[in-house]
């Protein structure tokens, strides 16, 4: 080993150690961020294709921590996932959406506002519980909520079932979400009982043009259609994105051509306008 080596073992361990702490110091922000109260969500429009009006809306986790930053979910939700932590996380959006959501799914019943799960969510009984009672408790009906699961959250089928037929069975929608970037075995998709299947932004994104991959997104269309499960068209940014998906039969969607993830009050406003 010479002096080059040594150098580079040295600096090597010191950025292992970085990032070891950067992560421990961001576990510990995220802890705090509960006793600061740092998170809220917004809401991003699910529009039907056919009328132009919005149906509902995702709500997305957001974080701003004491610097006044805002993390990615993208960066937060995995590392919760990692650490234990995603169910409290889960818990929060949930009594955010109850308490944000109540007036305006009381005013418009038909609205449905749609939650993301984790894997980890599904792995314990006690999820759709806890969003009854929190719904109870606002007078809300929980025909008026879906629960989006990636592909990746299906891929332990035999735990995620029981939960999955759980929550179905207490009246919320269940959506898979992502579709066609995980690796689940069309079998078993066939086997859940689903609403909706969400077509991921990636196929999206090839609608218009000429990339062969354009013909994937019209067999997942098929496919979806085929299972009898309704469509949402994720991260539609174009006009010849929704007539080609229009066209196609995709009744929902959402995306920056609509509306960008927005506050509760926003979104009211929002429904208003593409009402009228
Ligand atoms: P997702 O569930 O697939 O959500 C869609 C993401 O695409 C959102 O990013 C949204 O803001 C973004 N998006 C929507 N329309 C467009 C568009 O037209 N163009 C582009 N470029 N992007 C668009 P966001 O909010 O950063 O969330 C990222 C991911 O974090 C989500 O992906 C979801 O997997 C996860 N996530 C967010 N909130 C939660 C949560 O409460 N619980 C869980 N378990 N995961 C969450
Ligand atoms: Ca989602
Ligand atoms: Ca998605
Ligand atoms: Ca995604």
């Amino acid at each position: 080993l010479g002096p080059v080596g040594l150098i580079l073992g040295v600096l090597l361990t010191g950025l292992v150690i970085y990032i070891a702490q950067r992560r421990m110091s961001m576990e510990g922000e995220l802890q705090a961020a509960f006793d600061r109260d740092e998170f809220f969500v917004e809401y991003q429009p699910v529009i039907d294709l056919r009328t132009g009006r919005c149906v509902g809306a995702e709500a997305l986790a957001r974080w701003r921590n004491e610097e006044g930053k805002l993390i990615s979910p993208n960066v937060f939700i995995p590392l919760a996932e990692a650490n234990g932590m995603i169910q409290r996380i889960t818990t929060r959006v949930m009594e955010l959406v109850v308490r944000d959501a109540a007036e305006l799914l009381r005013t418009d019943p038909k609205l449905h506002i749609a939650i993301n799960l984790s894997s980890e969510d599904l792995h314990t009984h006690g999820v759709e519980d806890r969003m009854k009672e929190l719904m109870a408790g606002a007078g809300m009906g929980p025909g008026s909520l879906m629960f989006e699961i990636t592909e990746r959250g299906l891929m332990s089928p035999d735990k995620a079932r029981g939960v999955l037929l759980a929550v179905r069975a207490g009246g919320f929608r269940v959506a898979i979400d992502d579709f066609g970037t995980g690796h689940s075995s069309l079998s078993y998709l066939a086997t859940y009982e689903l609403d909706f299947l969400k077509i991921d932004k990636m196929f999206v994104d090839t609608l218009g043009t000429d990339a062969p991959t354009s013909l994937v997104t019209f067999h997942i269309i098929e496919l979806a259609r085929s299972l009898g499960l309704q469509m949402i068209a994720e991260g539609v940014e174009t006009e010849a994105q929704r007539d080609i998906l229009r066209e196609r039969g995709v009744q929902y969607a959402q995306g920056w051509l609509f509306g960008r993830p927005m506050s509760i009050h926003k979104l009211g406003e929002f429904i208003v306008q593409a009402a009228s």
